[in-house]
């Protein structure tokens, strides 16, 4: 270690667990603390990793650029694809079908919100659906694909993407460069963990082969299990399950036979729903339930029979318990990913938890030892943002119509966070968004579930009323042609890939 490092610096760091948490923290970390700092990732081949995680949310590209990535090298390591946004299919009731884009909708051009000029013409009779105001839509539809552009004044520059990946082959792309980095990677079991007797803080775990491995600061990737943060440290968890009844999945993949979509769709079932995400090499699937309404083999015999074609691999069974832990950074020990709480894939947020999470322990990264206020900022942003993030779910479930099964009759009629509560009454009423700065769920995404959801406000904003409507629906049917316009010439999704990024052949 070099002399001239300041007298507080962290000399050693050990993070437990190698799934997409446990090297997306390596690298982020060994990437922040270049080389000054020992950091060592123990993970166990015997146990294995979760392995599912394949829908993103467009903040996914800044992570990857902050680590220096290409976007060709990225999705052609990982068998990737582009996302658009996120089809929605019988959830407001049977029958209906919603895009939750990435990006705006339209160009905002008064004072009031696009979506208020919207309802009126709705009122008048213009039976145009809301999501026809999306650029992202209007590609997504056609199934084609181009990068956003950059210029505000063109079109193309309202949208946003993320990317569907193949999440094992991410935490290897992952690896090779934090290995690069100095990373030391050991592989075991840990059968131990040990704690200061004085403090409390961890001091060293242990292999089940006696190997014992110490550090000053800990970083929890270890799954569901939260093998430091809950086996040793004892930290407890908020379990949300009465807001939240899915509480098991199964997954399969299968070959692609349909359109290769450039987004993920969810498909509402009678006790959970269905992902599908086309990747380049296999199309990832899986069934999210609850336990109370529908049992393991049913599950799967559903997944399986719903499949575009035959599964690829044996379905693999999933439990988890929705919620998170009550503190995300305990004495010398953050955690990261499933081991600090679990929100379904929905919107695809887990992946993003752990960027956001990792983000905000780099601003605050410790000394030698953890500064107390640091700690409690860590916690209270990390608490907002599950607990964001678990309204905007529970949003789903609850502004269904549907009554054809327990599931949707208990969720529609439970109660529900105050503060989602106060966001469906204002919606409703008048049209109005109430989000903050630390929201990741920004108004564009709140319209999308609201309105595609029937949720459709009894009044839109007095001042809509003071103008012409021939002047605002001209400019509303223009929005559209130049979107269509854009979406025409862009190339399909297929040949996007084709042409800058296609992966191997496995
Ligand atoms: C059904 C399902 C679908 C999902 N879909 C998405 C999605 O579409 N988008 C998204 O963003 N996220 C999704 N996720 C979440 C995503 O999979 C996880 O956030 C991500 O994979 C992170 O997992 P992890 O690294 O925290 O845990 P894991 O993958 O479980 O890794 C745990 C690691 O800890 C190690 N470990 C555990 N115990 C020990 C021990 N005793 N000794 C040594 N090592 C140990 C294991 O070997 C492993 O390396 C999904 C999750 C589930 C369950």
């Amino acid at each position: 270690m070099p002399h001239d490092l300041g007298p507080r610096a962290l000399k050693s760091l050990l993070i437990v667990g190698g799934g997409s948490a446990g090297w997306m923290s390596a690298a982020a970390i060994a990437h922040a603390t270049r080389g000054a700092c020992e950091i060592t990732l123990i993970e166990s081949d015997e146990i294995g990793i979760v392995g599912v995680g394949e829908a993103t949310i467009p903040p996914i590209k800044m992570f990857n650029q902050t680590l220096g990535f290409s976007e060709e090298e990225f999705v052609r390591a990982t068998q990737g694809s582009f996302k658009l946004g996120i089809e929605f299919v019988d959830w407001g009731r049977l029958g209906n079908r919603y895009f939750h884009p990435f990006g705006k909708y339209g160009v905002e051009f008064d004072a009031a919100p696009v979506h208020h000029f919207w309802l009126r013409a709705r009122a008048e009779g213009d039976p145009t659906p809301w999501q026809d105001y999306s650029m992202a839509w209007a590609a997504a539809r056609d199934n084609k694909f181009d990068h956003p552009t950059r210029d505000p004044r063109l079109i193309q520059s309202t949208f946003d993407y993320a990317y569907h990946f193949d999440a094992s082959l991410y935490a290897r792309f992952l690896r090779a460069y934090a290995e690069q980095r100095g990373v030391r990677r050991i592989e075991g079991r840990i059968g131990a963990v040990h704690r200061h007797a004085d403090t409390g803080d961890i001091a060293s775990v242990e292999l089940v082969d006696g190997r014992r491995f110490e550090a000053e600061f800990f970083v929890d990737c270890s799954g569901f299990r939260g093998l430091l943060i809950e086996e040793a440290l004892k930290t407890g968890y908020d379990d949300w399950t009465h807001w939240l009844p899915c509480d098991r999945a199964v997954a399969a993949p299968c070959a692609r036979t349909a359109p290769f979509t450039p987004y993920t769709r969810s498909t509402a079932r009678a006790a959970g729903w269905q992902w599908r995400i086309p990747l380049q090499h296999r199309v990832g699937n899986g069934l999210v339930y609850s336990s109370r309404f529908m049992d393991d083999d049913a599950a799967e015999a559903l997944l399986v029979s719903s499949l575009e074609s035959e599964p690829l691999a044996s379905p693999r069974r999933i439990r988890f318990v929705t919620g998170r832990r009550r503190l995300h950074w305990n004495r010398n020990c953050v955690v990261i990913g499933l081991a600090s709480g679990f929100l379904e894939p929905l919107e695809s947020t887990s992946i993003h938890l752990i960027q956001s999470g990792l983000m905000r322990f780099l601003a605050l990264f410790p000394g030698r030892d953890p500064d107390p206020v640091s700690v409690a900022e860590y916690n209270r942003l990390t608490r907002i943002e599950f607990e964001r993030v678990r309204d905007f779910i529970i949003l789903h479930y609850h502004a269904s119509s549907r009554e054809d099964s327990d599931l949707w009759r208990h969720t529609r009629s439970m109660e529900i966070p105050e503060e989602l509560a106060y966001k469906l009454e204002q919606f409703s009423q008048a049209g109005n968004i109430v989000s903050d700065g630390l929201e990741l769920f920004q108004n564009p995404s709140w319209l999308a579930v609201f309105i595609g959801q029937d949720i459709i406000p009894k009044r839109y904003a007095p001042l809509v009323d003071l103008r012409r409507s021939d002047e605002f629906n001209r400019y509303l049917e223009s929005l559209r042609r130049t979107m269509n316009q854009a979406a025409g010439a862009m190339a399909t999704h297929e040949e996007f890939i084709r042409q800058r990024c296609k992966a191997p052949p496995v």
